[in-house]
C-alpha cells in the first residue's frame, strides 16, 4: 500500500527543513507523494520538486493560506496549484508584506514590555519572506529572554496575550477563488484545531472541494467525524503530518499515513478544475 503526505512545511515558512532534507525524510519514511505546503508562500516549491524528482517520489504543489470567517482563524490549503499564477504570487507578495510588519509590531510590543528582542533578529534567523510567530518565539529563546517556545507563547505571543498582534485576513470565500483560480483544488485545513463545523456549509457553498481529515492532532474520533463531514457533503478527504521540521518539536513527517487513494481524487478534481479554467477562457 502506497502512503502520502499532503501537509508539509519547510524553512520557505516557519518549517526548518530545506527542499533536500525534507524529501530526505519522506524517502526514509517510504512516502509515495508529497505536497509541500508552506504558509502564504510557493517559493519552496521549484526545489522541493527537482528534490523529489531526484528521489523519485511524486511531487504536489500546495500551499496553506490564512483566512477568517465571522472572526475565526481557517486555513485554506490549495493543492495542484499553478505556482506562476501571477493573481497568485501577487496576493502572496501582500500577504508576506503583512507578515514581516506583524513582526515588527510584535517586536515593538515586547519592547514596550522591557523585553530587548530586535526586529532584525528575528528576520535573519527565519530568513525567509513569511515569518511568522514561531520565529519570534526561536528568536525569544536564542537570546535567552525565554526559556522554551512554549513559554514565549505563554507570556507573549498566544492570542490576547501581551506581545500578541491580530493579522489582516482575508475570507474563506476569497481564499477558495484564489486557489480556484490559480488552478488549484481548495481544502480546509485541520477542521479539528478549530472547532468550527458551521462555517463548513458556507464554505462548501462558495466551492470548497475537501478536507484535511488526516491530521496529527486529529484524534480517531475527530478523523472519523470529519470522514462522515466529508461524506455528507460530497467533498475530498485529504491528511498530512503538519511537519514544521524541528521548529514545533520533533519532526512529524511520516507519522500520519494517508492511503494514495486520496490523492488519486485529489488529482481528478484538479484536471477538472483546469479545464474549467481553460473553457472559461475559450469562450
Ligand atoms: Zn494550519
Ligand atoms: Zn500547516
Amino acid at each position: 500500500m502506497a502512503f502520502v503526505d499532503l501537509h508539509l512545511h519547510s524553512r520557505f515558512s516557519d518549517g526548518t527543513y530545506g527542499p533536500e532534507e525534507l524529501v530526505a525524510q519522506a524517502r526514509r519514511h517510504e512516502l509515495a507523494a508529497i505536497a509541500l505546503t508552506d504558509h502564504d508562500s510557493v517559493e519552496g516549491c521549484p526545489g522541493t520538486a527537482r528534490a523529489c524528482a531526484a528521489a523519485e517520489i511524486e511531487f504536489v504543489t500546495g500551499t496553506e493560506l490564512t483566512a477568517e470567517q465571522d472572526g475565526n482563524e481557517l486555513h485554506i490549503l490549495g493543492y495542484c496549484i499553478d505556482t506562476q499564477n501571477a493573481r497568485l504570487l501577487t496576493q502572496i507578495a501582500r500577504f508576506q508584506a503583512v507578515r514581516q510588519n506583524r513582526i515588527r509590531e510584535m517586536v515593538a510590543r515586547l519592547n514596550q514590555l522591557k523585553v530587548p528582542l530586535s526586529a532584525e533578529a528575528v528576520f535573519a534567523l527565519a530568513n525567509c519572506r513569511a515569518p511568522g510567530r514561531p520565529h519570534v518565539a526561536r528568536a525569544l529563546v536564542e537570546a535567552g529572554l525565554c526559556a522554551s517556545l512554549d513559554e514565549a507563547f505563554e507570556r507573549f505571543l498566544k492570542k490576547n496575550r501581551p506581545a500578541w498582534v491580530p493579522k489582516f485576513k482575508m475570507s474563506g470565500e476569497e481564499a477558495l477563488e484564489l486557489v480556484h483560480q490559480a488552478g488549484g483544488v481548495a481544502v480546509l485545513a485541520h477542521p479539528g484545531l478549530n472547532r468550527m463545523d458551521e462555517v463548513i456549509p458556507r464554505l462548501v457553498e462558495a466551492g470548497l472541494d475537501g478536507i484535511e481529515c488526516f491530521h496529527t492532532k486529529h484524534s480517531t474520533a475527530t478523523t472519523e467525524h470529519y470522514l462522515q463531514m466529508a461524506d455528507r457533503f460530497h467533498l475530498l478527504v485529504t491528511g498530512g503530518s503538519d511537519c514544521h521540521g524541528l521548529s514545533k518539536g520533533k519532526p512529524l513527517i511520516g507519522t500520519v499515513k494517508v492511503p494514495y487513494q486520496h490523492l488519486e481524487k485529489l488529482k481528478a478534481r484538479a484536471a477538472e478544475i483546469k479545464q474549467l479554467i481553460v473553457t472559461r477562457v475559450d469562450s
